[in-house]
């Protein structure tokens, strides 16, 4: 197959002309636009496996995955057989059915919560988890991490990573004062800065969120003990421990980041979100925690929080079924590539001379264009941004799609298969040199 090389974007080009008519930046999501980078993002027309084809016939192997969603890769014919059979059943009734029943289920098995309620995308998870915080302790102000990015809830907003890392923004206009104000920044895997946070604020804190392994910086896995640290401080303040694993949830191992983390030392948050995996491409997402905690929504509890298309039954069956089957050869197979794909990526940019760092959070890794080690969002700041655009680039044109942002993982999946890592290994040297270069 043809490369996805300069030479061939016209399809593309159309399209993103057409779409810069009608939307806003011609994306329907910020990081998917290439300003980061420069160039026209490839409007993306099927996927299947590890690979996606564009609009103009060129495939490549597919790092983003959606940005996380697909573990098993695209268009698994268990999960597409299982979606197509869903749909002709109804696409939605409004009333309570079995798959949301049962991928919530799946989900109590498989991590510490005891209740799950499910929302449609990760912002709802976190922006509703905060407001039972709030609700249940009565407390308003939420702590959270600079370089943590918890979906662009108003409260969230500011020093998030993902696209707002991408874009230099510290927050967002149209964000009331109101709303951030009760907002509190602090370092990654800072203890003293915590424990400061804590002392000032601790009567008014309603919760910690965290991202369980914080990824929307690149991969930046908590130093050990630092998750139960933060547990205890706020058992000590009587503040809820919220932990994000909208990306590392069902990704970062089988029960997520907390299952080798939490389940190892021996903590638990009261709240957890989910998204991306258990939702197998498909609008949905949760949240849950301590059934106490959770009691307190509504219609049992006075705190609110519905949806029309909550528990939807296509996408729940799309996410219980790529739960089924994300069996532990799944987690070694992504788990096995990516020791793979970090070692190659290494070695091509050491023997180009660009200054580099690998950093993983179980099968979730990622690679800084900088020296590390990398703890906390200044350390991750400082990547050289020109040289990751060129690599992006030459790796795109030689048929391997990275996420145009140098502030993200790289998401391998089950159909990662030895084609594509022979792909992703031959694209690698003439991209590090192109970043030597640049
Ligand atoms: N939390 C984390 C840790 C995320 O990575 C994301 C999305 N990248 C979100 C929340 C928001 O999820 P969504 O994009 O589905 O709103």
């Amino acid at each position: 197959t043809d490369a996805g090389g300069a030479g061939g974007q016209a399809a593309s080009r159309a399209l993103f002309e057409r779409a810069l008519a009608v939307t806003p930046g011609g994306v329907n999501s910020p990081v998917r636009a290439f300003n980061g980078v420069g160039g026209t993002p490839r409007f993306i027309t099927s996927a299947a496996g590890a690979r996606l084809t564009d609009a103009d016939g060129h495939e490549y192997v597919d790092l983003i995955g959606s940005w996380g969603p697909m573990l098993l890769g695209h268009a698994h014919p268990e999960v597409v057989a299982a979606v197509t059979a869903a749909a002709a059943r109804g696409t939605s009734y409004g009333t309570p059915t079995v798959p949301e029943l049962e991928l919530a289920e799946e989900i109590v098995a498989r991590t510490p919560v005891e209740r799950v309620r499910l929302v449609s995308s990760g912002t709802e998870a976190t922006m509703s988890a905060i407001r039972l915080a709030r609700g249940f302790t009565g407390r308003d102000v939420v702590v959270k991490f600079a370089g943590c990015y918890h979906g662009h809830v108003d409260a969230l907003l500011a020093s998030a990573g993902s696209g707002l890392a991408t874009f230099a923004h510290s927050g967002s206009p149209g964000v009331p004062e109101s709303a951030a104000g009760e907002t509190v920044v602090l370092p990654y895997n800072d203890r003293d800065a915590v424990t400061a946070a804590f002392a000032e604020h601790g009567p008014r804190i309603a919760c910690l969120i965290t991202e369980a392994a914080a990824g929307n910086m690149g991969v930046v896995p908590p130093d050990p003990g630092f998750n139960r640290f933060l547990s205890e401080t706020c058992a000590a303040h009587g503040a809820l421990f919220v932990t994000d694993e909208v990306m590392t949830g069902f990704r970062a191992s089988a029960r997520g980041y907390w299952g080798i983390d939490g389940a190892v030392e021996g903590w638990t948050p009261d709240l957890m979100t989910f998204g991306k995996v258990m939702g197998g491409g498909f609008p949905a997402a949760a949240f849950g925690g301590r059934a106490d905690i959770m009691a307190r929504l509504s219609p049992d509890g006075p705190v609110y929080q519905a949806g029309t298309l909550s528990g939807n039954p296509v996408a729940t069956t799309a996410g219980l079924t790529t739960l089924r089957l994300a069996t532990p050869e799944v987690y070694e197979h992504v788990a096995k590539a990516g020791e793979i794909v970090k070692q190659e990526a290494s070695a091509a940019l050491s023997a180009a001379g660009v200054p580099h760092h690998v950093q993983s959070a179980g099968t979730m890794f990622s690679v800084f264009f900088r020296e590390g080690p990398v703890r906390d969002f200044d350390d991750a700041s400082g990547q050289d941004l020109t040289a990751y655009a060129a690599f992006f680039h030459a790796m795109l044109d030689a048929g391997v799609h990275l996420p145009p942002s140098a502030y993200e993982a790289w998401f391998l999946s089950a159909a990662h298969d030895d084609a594509a890592l022979e792909t992703i290994a031959a694209a690698l040297p003439g991209a590090a040199r192109a970043a030597a270069r640049a």
